[in-house]
């Protein structure tokens, strides 16, 4: 009894593309997760995002949840030292906006040197803001949702800190945001 040929290549294509399948369903994930807290972070209530999107309450606040267990995002309530950003080591005072992470913060300017270094790598190294470009390996985290670098398309690092593609665009928004 041999194996058929013909059904074996059928076997290695499915698996091939149940693999793609998976990877894709992993980024959509990903990026449904990110939409969700960034809603929360916009201000909505979990309830009205819920209802929003036709899921439950408990599992909108799982979701926002899941994030805060690793250091996730969370709404900038009680800090008790002076905030200042991982990147650059500005304090609020000196800064327009600074955006909260778990217990790690990132400035306007910090934002746009970062989505620049994203956007083109050659960037990195800016006088002010030291902002490099890292590879996105499962060994890093991104210090601010802490998903691993082989989930996320870019990251960037600072002094001890890293921020992902998906998290720069975040905090752009709420700077964006919150200026307009
Ligand atoms: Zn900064
Ligand atoms: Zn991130």
């Amino acid at each position: 009894m041999t194996l058929d040929e013909h059904l074996l290549r059928l076997a290695r294509q499915a698996s091939g593309r149940w693999a793609d399948a998976q990877h894709q369903a992993e980024l959509a994930k990903a990026d449904y997760h990110h939409a969700v807290r960034l809603l929360h972070l916009g201000g909505a209530s979990l309830r009205e995002i819920a209802d929003a999107l036709d899921i439950s309450h408990q599992r909108v606040h799982q979701i926002v949840d899941a994030s805060s267990e690793g250091g996730g995002w969370k709404p900038r309530k009680k800090v008790s030292a002076e905030p200042v950003c991982g990147f650059c080591g500005r304090s609020k005072g000196e800064v327009t906006r600074l955006v909260a992470g778990p217990g790690v913060f990132i400035c306007d300017s910090c934002v746009a040197v970062a989505r620049d270094v994203i956007r083109e790598p050659r960037l990195a190294g800016m006088p002010r803001t030291h902002i490099d470009a890292v590879p996105p390996t499962a060994a890093v985290h991104c210090t601010f949702c802490g998903e691993s670098g082989d989930q996320v398309d870019a990251l960037v690092a600072g002094p001890g800190v890293r921020i992902c593609n998906r998290c720069v665009q975040i905090c752009d928004e709420i700077v964006t945001a919150r200026h307009g």
